[in-house]
Parts: C-alpha cells; sequence; structure tokens
C-alpha cells in the first residue's frame, strides 16, 4: 500500500501530515502529489468531490513549491462559497504548521473587505478566495495577482453553477500566461472542458475510480412512499436512530422551512438552512448544528454548499434534484474522513425511474430499504424503555416500597409481571395511531423486480425467525416448489415478509404451507391483495383458525438450505 513517503513531499511536510495522523494517502493524493511535484510545472485536471482528500491532494505540492523567501501571492485558490474556502484554508494552515515563513489568507464575500484587505498587506504566499471577493479586491488594487505562479480552480463545477464563470475569466486574465492551472471537479460537464481548453496546455487528468469518486463510506439507499408520506417516513428513521445526525435536501425554500417547522412542532431537533437568511442567520444555524444543539438540518443545495461537518450519518433526500450530478455533492456531506455514512432517497413510484438513471450515471448500486413499520418502532421503544429498566439504579427509596408490593404480586410469574408492566406502557410505547402502519408503496418502475408479471404474498416468518432473505426465498422454493429464480422481491420485517412470485407459478402457493412449522410455530401464507394496504387486515387473516389434520407436519430447519 502506497504511504505519503514515496509521493516525493518534503520531510517537513511529512512530518506535519504525521502530527495531524494522516497515514496513507487517498486515491486522489497518491495520483495527483506526484504528478503536480514534478520538475516541469503542468496543467492538472482532478476528477474527485469533496470528502476524497482532494485538499491535500493540491494543497501538500503547493505548500513544498512555494518558494518562502517571495513575499508575493504565488498560488491563488478559487473556491465556490465561503465555508468551502474557509474550510480550505483551514487545511492549509493546517499543513504549514511547522513553516512560518509561509501565510494563506483566505477572503470571501459577506464580511468585512477592510479587514481582509489589512490582512493581505502581511506577506502572504497562497490566497484563497470566493470570485466574487476577489474581483472587488483586485479593483480595488488590494491584492496582485502578476506573481501568481498556480492557479487552483477547486470544485469547478460548482463555481460554473454558482454563475462564476465571468469572473473566473476576468481574474485569470490578472494572472501572468505562464501560470499553470491545476482544476477540481467532481463532474466534467461541457462548459467545464470548455474551461480547460481555453486556459489549459495538455493537461494531465487524474480521475478516482468510479466508486470512489462517489466514496466507497457511502451506502445508497431509497425507500418508495408516497410524497405525502415523506415526512411521517423521515420521522419513522429519525426514532428508530435517536443519534443519526445529518441533512435533508429539498428543492425549495418553502419546502425547507415547512418541513423544519413541521419536524420543530413534533419536538424533533431540525432547523433550515436557506439562502433567504442572512449571513448572520445562516452562520447562528451552522453554529447550533454543530454544537449538536439540533439533530437535522433541512437545506436547499445551495445553502449546503460548502458545509464542513465531518461526522453526519445521514443525508437524507426529500426529492431527488433536477440535475443527477448533484446528487453526488449532496451526499458527498457524509462518508466523510473515514467515517460511514448513509445516503437516503425518498422517492414516490413516479419518481422511481431516476435511482436507475442515477446508478447509471455514478456507478452505484442502490440498496432498497423499508420504511419501519409502526410494529417496528414500537418493537424499538419497547427495547430501550427494557434497556432504561436495566440500567436504572435503584433508589434507596425504591428498596422500601419494593416490600410493600412485592407481596401482592406473590402469585404472578415474572413472564406475566412483565407482560403486564408493558400493557400499563402500551399508550406510550406506541406510535401515532392516525398514521397508516405501512408507508411503503409496493410499485415503481425502479429496478427492482416488482412487474404485472408477479403476485404478492405475506408470510408470517421474519428477520426474528433468523432467516435473510436468501434463506427465505430457498425456504419458500423448497417447500413449493418453485424455482427460485421465479421469486421476486422480498421484503422482510421483524416478524412477517413480504415476497413475490411470478404469476405463473403461484396457483396454490399458499397452501403448500398448510402444513409446515418452522420451530414449531406454524406457518402461514396470504395474498396480499390490500395493495400495500393495512398490516391490521393482514394480521386478521393470517389470524384464522388452522386446519392442522392430514399432511404429516415438515419441520423447517435451515439445514435445508442448499439442497437445490
Ligand atoms: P477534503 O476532501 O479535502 O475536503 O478532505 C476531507 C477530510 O479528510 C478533511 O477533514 C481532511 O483533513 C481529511 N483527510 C484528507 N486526506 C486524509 C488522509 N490521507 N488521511 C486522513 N484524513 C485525511
Amino acid at each position: 500500500m502506497t504511504d505519503f513517503h514515496t509521493l516525493g513531499l518534503s520531510s517537513s511536510v511529512l512530518e506535519v501530515l504525521e502530527k495531524l495522523g494522516f497515514e496513507r494517502p487517498t486515491d486522489i493524493q497518491t495520483k495527483a502529489i506526484p504528478i503536480l511535484l514534478q520538475e516541469d510545472p503542468t496543467d492538472f485536471i482532478g476528477l474527485a468531490q469533496t470528502g476524497t482528500g482532494k485538499t491535500a491532494a493540491f494543497g501538500l505540492p503547493l505548500i513544498d513549491l512555494i518558494d518562502t523567501s517571495d513575499t508575493a501571492v504565488q498560488a491563488l485558490v478559487m473556491s465556490p462559497t465561503r465555508e468551502l474556502s474557509q474550510q480550505t484554508a483551514k487545511q492549509l494552515i493546517d499543513f504549514t504548521s511547522n513553516n512560518k515563513a509561509l501565510n494563506v489568507e483566505v477572503v470571501y464575500g459577506g464580511a468585512n473587505i477592510v479587514t481582509q484587505i489589512k490582512a493581505l498587506k502581511k506577506t502572504t504566499q497562497i490566497v484563497v478566495a470566493t470570485p466574487g471577493r476577489l474581483i472587488d479586491l483586485i479593483k480595488r488594487k488590494a491584492i496582485s495577482l502578476e506573481n501568481v505562479q498556480y492557479v487552483v480552480l477547486d470544485e469547478a463545477d460548482e463555481m460554473l453553477n454558482m454563475g462564476f464563470k465571468e469572473d473566473i475569466d476576468d481574474i485569470l486574465s490578472y494572472t501572468p500566461q505562464d501560470r499553470v492551472t491545476w482544476l477540481f471537479s467532481a463532474t466534467m460537464p461541457s462548459e467545464i472542458r470548455r474551461i480547460v481548453k481555453k486556459y489549459m496546455q495538455h493537461p494531465k487528468e487524474v480521475s478516482i475510480n468510479a466508486r470512489e469518486k462517489s466514496n466507497k463510506d457511502i451506502t445508497h439507499q431509497y425507500v418508495m412512499t408516497k410524497s405525502s408520506n415523506k415526512l411521517a417516513a423521515l420521522r419513522r428513521f429519525l426514532d428508530i436512530q435517536p443519534d443519526m445526525r445529518g441533512i435533508m435536501f429539498c428543492r425549495t425554500k418553502r419546502e425547507t422551512q415547512q418541513i423544519s417547522d413541521e419536524l420543530t412542532e413534533k419536538g424533533y431537533g431540525a432547523e433550515a438552512l436557506h439562502g433567504d437568511l442572512s449571513q448572520g442567520q445562516r452562520d447562528a444555524v451552522m453554529k447550533r448544528f454543530k454544537s449538536r444543539s439540533m439533530q437535522l438540518l433541512i437545506a436547499t443545495d445551495v445553502a449546503a454548499r460548502g458545509i464542513d461537518v465531518n461526522d453526519l450519518t445521514h443525508v437524507f433526500h426529500h426529492t431527488l434534484p433536477d440535475q443527477l450530478e448533484s446528487y453526488t455533492h449532496r451526499s458527498g456531506r457524509t462518508g466523510r474522513a473515514g467515517n460511514k455514512g448513509i445516503s437516503l432517497v425518498f422517492i414516490n413510484p413516479r419518481e422511481s425511474r431516476r435511482i436507475s438513471e442515477l446508478e447509471g450515471k455514478i456507478k452505484v448500486k442502490f440498496e432498497r430499504v423499508e420504511v419501519p413499520t409502526k410494529e417496528a418502532l414500537t418493537s424499538i421503544r419497547v427495547q430501550n424503555w427494557a434497556n432504561l429498566i436495566q440500567n436504572t439504579t435503584v433508589d434507596a427509596q425504591a428498596d422500601i416500597l419494593a416490600s410493600e408490593v412485592e407481596k401482592q404480586f406473590a402469585g404472578l410469574s415474572k413472564e406475566d409481571l412483565i407482560k403486564r408492566l408493558i400493557t400499563t406502557q402500551l399508550d406510550h410505547l406506541s406510535t401515532q395511531a392516525s398514521e397508516p402502519a405501512d408507508l411503503n408503496e409496493k410499485h415503481g418502475s425502479s429496478n427492482t423486480q416488482s412487474n404485472g408479471n408477479m403476485l404478492r404474498y405475506f408470510i408470517n416468518v421474519g428477520m426474528m425467525d433468523g432467516l435473510t432473505k436468501g434463506d427465505l426465498i430457498h425456504f419458500l422454493s423448497d417447500v413449493s416448489g418453485v424455482e427460485r429464480t421465479l421469486f421476486g422481491e422480498v421484503t422482510m420485517q421483524k416478524s412477517y415478509s413480504f415476497f413475490e412470485v411470478d404469476k405463473s407459478q403461484a396457483s396454490g402457493m399458499a397452501n403448500n404451507f398448510d402444513d409446515i412449522e418452522i420451530q414449531g410455530r406454524s406457518i402461514r401464507v396470504n395474498r396480499d391483495d390490500s395493495g400495500g394496504g393495512s398490516k391490521r387486515s393482514q394480521h386478521q387473516s393470517h389470524g384464522r383458525k388452522k386446519d392442522k389434520r392430514q399432511k404429516p407436519r415438515q419441520q423447517f430447519s435451515r439445514s435445508r438450505r442448499g439442497r437445490r
């Protein structure tokens, strides 16, 4: 495995990396650093997004290439947003911590320009800047770019999306002809190709592999639910993982505000971040988010650009972005700095085709997951409640009071007592009665195998029986004699599952299971023709009395797996 020592970096930079705990270079660093450090300077294109370590990929070579005996600005890093420019400058400053002669300054809009002008009067060899503010500073003659040898266009696609094309043209005209240009971008739309053609000569191009580009630490998932149920579905995910922290992306400012208002009203820690907020308000929201006083940020794509929080567990997509490329930027907010993350898309059945489009475009596989059912939520709450009881330190007063009720319970078994205790808590432990039990929509034109040739069935076997989806298909196939390949989508819940089977094989499917048991429990299979409907009807129907006579019972055991 490559280590930093083989890339050509100076011992001074290697020392800092060790202090910062950077042990191994990332893919983009391994590929870019030797090229950027080569003796004959070259233009360069790096296809990589935030979270892949691209800042160090250009920052470390820059630090080694700057001549610290020269006090002029020698490197310019252009960055689309204030947040990203601050984040980049912070990393560069960290990398130069043992080199006092090398100075980095950051300038961006929305902050006091006079303070920035003063700061630029000090020796500054590397400037990180947002385009608009840099133009202002050039016009005011507060900065000279005539000695710039290295220009980095960071997140070039984002800069173009934000309308900085003319500003970039303008800024580059103030830099020397013989400077080198390093361009980093997550995507390569044609406008970027035009920039490359206009400003770069024979650039060396490096792309990190497709899987890594969309970050291997991110798991991509989707749930299919009606648009009107998306928020209720989100709440269930928040309930099931109270320690998650993330961003929910929406398309409009209005949506972000509505969703955050509704979540706040229901007691969740959520706030909106959108372009109608002043810079001060945005800073305050971000401060609360970073200090963990809230769990979820509800943001538009534009407002979320450059957010530098490294420990988000989730990115949610209330709606997919119009430009599928933006999906990569959104999901890159999680799975950062070696942490794992989940990017979860809420789609309605009409939008489901876009998941396959996305899979083709960004070369990742999406996993379909289920919105937790009411039963699953109740079960988790019971578990949390049980954990709370188990971890409670007994109070001295309770010690005394216990003897008073102990006699009363003398005739009850432990099991009975637990059941009665749970019953007293049920109202509290159950979820909102007014919501549908199941928020999942079954059909859509996605990559699932659901289609008109399949029939769907309910079976009272679930994850608590210790089976995986594969086990369940083996079992279904063994019992029914239907080829495994003729089964379609299987969705498993704790105590029950749904499965699809090809219509041509469905005749008598339910009856096949009449005499089957799993660990002493009778198996029931029913056609699910509820159209995604309520669990209650399924439970009622599978609660009917079973005729247990005739055929000898078969005993399912997992050893039956692999028989076919
Ligand atoms: P970036 O993609 O440049 O925004 O980097 C994302 C995060 O990863 C930053 O917090 C970096 O400090 C961190 N990072 C970058 N390269 C490495 C590395 N080789 N080892 C450990 N952390 C890194």
